[in-house]
């Protein structure tokens, strides 16, 4: 039996291995007004993240503001939130409770906490004889050597857990029911994925291209690295833009035979799995059930933020609905297709607004989102989305940068509340923090910029061609 220590996974915390590294890079992941250190690497190490975080909470002074070892219990309306739209807020400390009023609320306890195991769905599982777990328990490979593995699911979890343990077990298989996209972190002359897909100019085109257009540069986009029909991974809704896996190494452990891809599970025995298609595979020691997450939010009152089949039904992904006073929001509950951290960062900036009286009120969505179009939003209404027209007749170099470069958080800082100085610096050195951490080895640079120049010209000309042909179609 391997050795789960209990005491490395808290109830009610999230839980990750210590192998894990954030899929979205450095600069597309930092706060508007702070940069990741030059020398950190482009994507990082969890530990690494950390130092992140203390350092912004030194910098900004915010370790007198946290409540550290402190359990919300409950948070419910004042007796006269009508007129005030206070809350009280229950907490417990060291076995003490305390109760506080409050004049606004943002509740930030994140939805990678409670495991979703559907262990119904896996008929058998109660016969079986090895070891089965959520990978919310899962931490180091250690203790799994020559042992055959069986990983459910296909998200970032089942792939990086698939590929750390099948170098040291005997055999991974990982069964999948839809499939999944899966792209490298290293994208385009070997910048990070996000700095070239999350610019203006991308975004621009896949919303004025025919969907049609779209769709199949996006297969061909996904199938460049490697065909995932040969692999097994093809998605079943291939233009579902469902969250892709962000492995470096899963193809390649594929192409090795140390994982295989499995259809879904249609029954277990005390030692063997039986697939959808047919196939068995015998003597499975360990069955990793990579299965997500759930949420729920036992502190509100019902209904105040209702949970069904994960879904909410929020305000613009923040505010419940129905509130007589919108003092209450829910931040970071969302799954863009980009960085979390610009994305809260902007709801903040956003709530605080509402809550000081500064905006109207308050929809049902999946947690989901439009990444730059979510963000833009956002920041238009704050009145901290840069206008590109009047900036390239005054700085046609930083219009032309925010357009076709990488859409990262600094522009949010360029104008109106929480305006940054630095912001502007921060967005023409964000190519030197990323190379910093890889110039170690001096070589003489050389420049290949006037060819992605052209072609970006040439793009622009292309998509100014198909947007008139498209007005035409109307
Ligand atoms: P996830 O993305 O929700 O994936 C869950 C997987 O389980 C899906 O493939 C889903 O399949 C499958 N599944 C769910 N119910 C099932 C059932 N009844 N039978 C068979 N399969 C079932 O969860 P996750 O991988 O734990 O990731 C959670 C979040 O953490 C994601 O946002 C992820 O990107 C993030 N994460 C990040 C990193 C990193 O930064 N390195 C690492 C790990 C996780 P279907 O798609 O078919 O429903």
């Amino acid at each position: 039996m391997i050795d789960i220590k209990q005491e490395d996974i808290e109830d009610g915390l999230a839980s990750i291995y210590q192998s894990v590294i954030t899929n979205t890079s450095k600069e597309m992941s930092c706060f508007s007004d702070f940069p990741m250190p030059e020398d950190f690497p482009k994507f990082l190490h969890n530990s690494k993240l950390l130092e992140y975080f203390r350092i912004f909470v030194k910098k900004f002074d915010l370790l007198k503001y946290i409540q550290f070892q402190t359990t919300v219990l409950s948070v419910k309306k004042c007796p006269d939130f009508s007129s005030t739209g206070q809350w009280v807020v229950v907490t417990e400390s060291n076995g003490k409770e305390q109760s506080a009023v409050f004049d606004a609320v943002m509740v930030c306890s994140g939805h990678h906490i409670l495991p979703h195991l559907p262990l119904e769905s896996f008929p058998g599982i109660q016969k079986f004889k090895g070891q089965y777990f959520h990978s919310r328990q899962y931490k180091h490979p250690e203790g799994f050597e020559r042992k055959r593995i069986l990983v459910i699911g296909i998200g970032n979890s089942a792939s990086d857990i698939a590929v750390e343990l099948s170098k040291k077990a005997a055999q991974v298989f990982i069964s999948t029911r839809h499939g999944s996209w899966v792209m490298g972190r290293i994208s385009e002359d070997g910048y990070p994925w996000d700095m070239v897909f999350h610019t203006c100019f991308s975004s621009m085109l896949r919303n004025v291209l025919p969907r049609r257009v779209v769709k199949w540069v996006m297969e061909q986009q996904m199938n460049r690295w490697f065909n995932h029909e040969n692999y097994g991974l093809m998605p079943q809704n291939k233009y579902l833009m469902k969250e892709p896996i962000l492995s470096d190494d899963l193809p390649s452990r594929i192409l090795y035979g140390a994982i295989k891809v499995k259809s879904r599970v249609k029954e277990l025995t005390e030692t063997s799995a039986l697939f959808e298609d047919g196939t068995v595979e015998e003597d499975i020691d360990v069955i990793v059930f990579a299965t997500g997450y759930t949420f729920s939010f036992p502190f509100l009152e019902d209904p105040l933020v209702k949970v069904e089949n994960n879904m909410v039904s929020l305000y613009k992904y923040m505010f419940p609905p129905h509130l007589e006073k919108s003092t209450l929001a829910c931040i970071g509950l969302i799954q863009p297709l980009g960085s979390i951290f610009p994305t809260v960062e902007l709801q903040a900036r956003w709530v605080t607004r509402v809550f000081k009286g500064k905006f109207g009120e308050s929809n049902s969505q999946i947690l989901q989102t439009s990444y730059i179009d979510y963000l833009d939003e956002l920041a238009l209404e704050i009145g901290a989305k840069p206008d590109l027209l009047s900036l390239l007749l005054k700085e046609p170099k930083l219009a032309v940068k925010l357009y076709f470069g990488p859409y990262n958080s600094y522009q949010y800082r360029l104008v109106g509340p929480g305006q940054w100085n630095g912001a502007r610096s921060a967005i023409f050195t964000q190519k030197q923090r990323i190379l910093k951490p890889l110039k170690t080895r001096a070589l003489k640079t050389s420049s290949n910029f006037q060819v992605s120049f052209l072609l970006k010209i040439l793009g622009l000309l292309a998509v100014v061609v198909a947007f008139f042909f498209q007005l035409q179609w109307f």
